[in-house]
């Protein structure tokens, strides 16, 4: 009966320890998630010269770290007035 008694206690450890790791799998899941959601890959960035709108994979940036819609506006750089 001794046996029958430890093997309960580890089966019981055993299910509480995966549970515990689920979990923490789950937050790390939601939490990554949330990381990425303010920079994906299809965000969009307003061209500096014109103004529409371009996915930040296309877009292009000049040295002061503004983006433009093609490399013709980036030539033309910031419309002014
Ligand atoms: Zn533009």
């Amino acid at each position: 009966m001794k046996f029958l008694f430890w093997f309960l206690v580890v089966w019981l450890v055993w299910r509480w320890w995966r549970s515990v790791r689920r979990l923490g799998a789950r937050r790390a899941a939601a939490r990554d998630a949330q990381a990425s959601g303010g920079v994906a890959p299809d965000w969009m960035v307003p061209c500096a010269h014109c103004g529409l709108h371009v996915p930040q994979a296309e877009m292009l940036m000049d040295d002061a770290g503004l983006a433009y819609c093609s490399e013709a506006h980036r030539r033309l750089g910031v419309r002014h007035g």
